[in-house]
């Protein structure tokens, strides 16, 4: 079961994605490619997935 602590992190790491790699506009949560120029998110994603993914497994460790 979830703890406070890793729902918090996944809450806070929902505001880390912010902004298309290749022409900076503004992204919403739920994207899989950029709205302006049309850049696949996948990469950016998957990135972002690993860091929450490792955020929750120290929150765990402690
Ligand atoms: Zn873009």
């Amino acid at each position: 079961m979830a703890t406070e602590e890793q729902i918090f992190r996944v809450i806070t790491s929902l505001a880390e994605i912010k902004s298309c790699g290749r022409c900076g506009t503004r992204l919403r949560w739920g994207d899989f490619e950029c709205p302006h120029c049309g850049a696949d998110l996948d990469d950016q994603l998957r990135l972002w997935a690993q860091r929450v993914v490792d955020t929750i497994n120290q929150a765990s460790n402690q």
